[in-house]
Parts: C-alpha cells; structure tokens; sequence
C-alpha cells in the first residue's frame, strides 16, 4: 500500500498548486489518475518504461495491451509519431482536442513496453482541462489508460477510482464526473485507409464527413475469432465486464423485448437470485420486478453513453447477480454502447425474433 493523495480540483479552472503538485509526481515516476472528459485516466511519463511499468501493475493489465499517449498540443505528436498523413491531419483539425485517439507509426523515443511491442503508438489530445494542465504540468506525453483494475466498467467519477486504486497509485484528482463516460475513438491512421478499431463519441458517421469511406474493424461488432491474430493487443482482452452476469436481450420490436425479459426475470426471482435490468426512459416503469437503473432516453445516447459504466458499477455494489439489458440501434454513438454492452455481457445475446 502506498498513501494516495486525494485531492478535489475545479473542473473547468483546476487549481495551480495541485496540477503543479501532479506534474512533480509524474516527473518523477510516479502515478497520477485524473479526469478527462471520456472517462478517467490512469497516468504516468509515457516515454519512461519503468514508470509505465507501474501502471500494469496497478491495473493488473496484460503487458501486451498497449496504452494511449496523451498530449496536450498538436506540435507534440511529431516527437513521438514518424509519419502524419493527410487524412490523419484532417481528422485532427476537426475533433482535437477530443475524444479520438489515432494510431500512427511510432518514432523510437516510445518504449515498446507501453505499445505492447507493436511498432504503431495510439495518441489522443484531450480537451479536458484538467488532463491537459496536468499533461503539460509533467511536460512530456503521459500515457493514460483508464484507471480501474484491468476489465472491470471504466471509471467515470473520482469514486470509482478511488474504489479500485485507492493504496495503489501516488494521487486522484477528483474533477467531477467524466461527460462522455466512454472511452476514446480509436482509428488506425497509419495505412492509406484508416480503420476504427474502437468506436465511440466521435463517431464512425462524423470521422466519415472529414476523410471519406474508412474500413471497420469487424471485432467492434462480434466476439473475436481467438484463431485469427488481433490487430490491437488489447482486442483479444473481454473487458467492461461487472460481477454480474450480464444478458443482452435484443429485438426490433421493444415490447416483445420487455415481455421477454419480464419473463426471464421472474424465473430468476423464483429461483433466489438477485437480479437487475438495464431499461431506458421509455420502458422504465413497465418492468415491475427486480431492480430497474434506466440510462437515460432513447433520443439521446449521449445520455444513455454518459451513464452506462455508472450504472453497471452500480449494480455491482447493489450486489445484483444477474442484468438484462435492453439494446440500442447500432448507428452514430449506438456502435459505442452497443459494443462496450457486447463485451461487458460477454457477447451473451438472446434475440427476440417477431
Ligand atoms: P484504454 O485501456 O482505454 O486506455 O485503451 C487502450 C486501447 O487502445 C488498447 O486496448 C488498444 O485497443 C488500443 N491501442 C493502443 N495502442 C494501440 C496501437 N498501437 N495499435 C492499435 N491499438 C492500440
Ligand atoms: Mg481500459
């Protein structure tokens, strides 16, 4: 056990002498989680190894799963990035700083051992003021995965850090809740046509409007096929997952969807377990037993993205065995739900054909 500091900062004007205090720690190797307005960041000096090391350890994540640099101005990709192509340069006009990560060929100032040993680094300019007044604080690129224990919900407030990482790492910057609450985009930029290989706020339609027709990374939707090599290390991890047992229940009608899960939940209360469903705003009070967390509207998945890890969390600490959640449609920020919901339910999917 370490003794983290905890330590309360203004989201949008954080406070000197704590963003000061941030940078010292990361200077000097130590950890610092904070705030970005994703999710939180679990941070150290991404270009020193050994305090990158610390990370994993912190985490208990795989060593081949590689970690996003951050950066907090756009001149400081070309020290650590080879090659920046035209359609990486559009994409980071239009959405830095923000919540897109892109992978670029890597110079050799960044250690193998935070890209899981590919030659390509993952890079995202944040536009949380908190990550960037501590990123520019440290003065080098921090990398930043997110800070919970490895394949539980990313956290989205101080709190959920706290739970996972307190006695672990060096600080927590407490900076309110994350806005988006899903982790960053990702696309590779580092072939001719760039391929998301995780979707999210900046969405597949959106990275579309700037660069044209992009390729799609066919794990985004389904499980990975274990026999074919994943492109991204951290492809092949399942991930998002709570204590529960997590059962998507799908189909187009929605009523028929609720009938279902009504009947599924009834089964499971007779049986004595405790069990919960993921509803929305429409379907909410149709469900009248078990636990119901709604994520927000069906018009607004932003909403619905917001909450999703919160809620999943939450579950956990009401000790819920098993969740059934509804489904969304699977365009613009529904991709994003969609397949963080798919890996946390482990691809356990019942369709409602009607
Ligand atoms: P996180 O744990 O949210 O920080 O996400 C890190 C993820 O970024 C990894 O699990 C990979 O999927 C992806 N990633 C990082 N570096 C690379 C890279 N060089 N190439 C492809 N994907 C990467
Ligand atoms: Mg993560």
């Amino acid at each position: 056990m370490i003794k983290t500091i905890l330590a309360a900062v203004d989201e949008k004007m954080p406070q000197k002498e704590i963003i000061e205090q941030a940078g010292q720690i990361l200077k000097q190797g130590g950890l610092v989680a904070f705030p970005t307005e994703t999710v939180y960041g679990l941070g150290a000096n991404g270009l020193d190894a050994a305090a990158c090391k610390k990370i994993y350890q912190a985490k208990g994540r795989p060593s081949d799963n590689p970690l996003i640099l951050h950066i907090a101005k756009k001149q400081s990709l070309y020290d650590i990035v080879k090659e920046v192509s035209p359609n990486a340069e559009k994409l980071m006009e239009a959405f830095w700083p923000g919540p897109l990560t892109m992978v670029f060929q890597k110079k050799d100032c960044v250690p193998y051992e935070i890209t899981g040993g590919l030659e390509t680094v993952a890079v995202r300019f944040p536009s949380h003021a908190v990550a960037c007044g501590v990123i520019e604080a440290a003065g080098v690129p921090i990398a930043a995965p997110s800070a919970n224990v490895s394949g539980k919900p990313s956290p989205t407030r101080a709190s959920h850090v706290i739970f996972d990482l307190n006695g672990k790492v060096d600080m927590i910057l407490d900076g309110g809740s994350a806005e988006v609450g899903l982790e960053s985009t990702i696309i590779d930029v580092s072939q001719s046509i760039p391929v998301l290989l995780r979707p999210g706020a900046v969405t597949k339609e959106m990275i579309e409007q700037v660069v044209g027709n992009i390729d799609v990374d066919p794990a985004i939707f389904s499980k990975p096929d274990e026999t074919i090599a994943p492109k991204a290390p951290g492809m092949k991890y399942t991930h998002y997952a709570p204590k529960a047992e997590v059962i998507l229940v799908q189909g187009e009608d929605l009523s028929a969807v609720q009938m279902k899960i009504k009947e599924l939940v009834k089964e499971d209360l007779r049986l004595g377990k405790e069990v919960g469903i993921l509803a929305t705003d429409q379907t909410k009070n149709a469900y009248g037993e078990g636990i119901v967390l709604s994520l927000g509207s069906r018009e607004n998945p932003l909403q619905i993205g917001a909450n999703l890890f919160k809620h999943l969390r939450k579950f956990d600490f009401l000790g819920i065995e098993v969740v059934y959640a509804e489904t969304v449609p699977e365009t613009g920020e529904g991709m994003a739900i969609m397949n963080r919901l798919k890996k946390a339910a482990g691809y356990k999917i019942i369709e409602i054909v009607s």
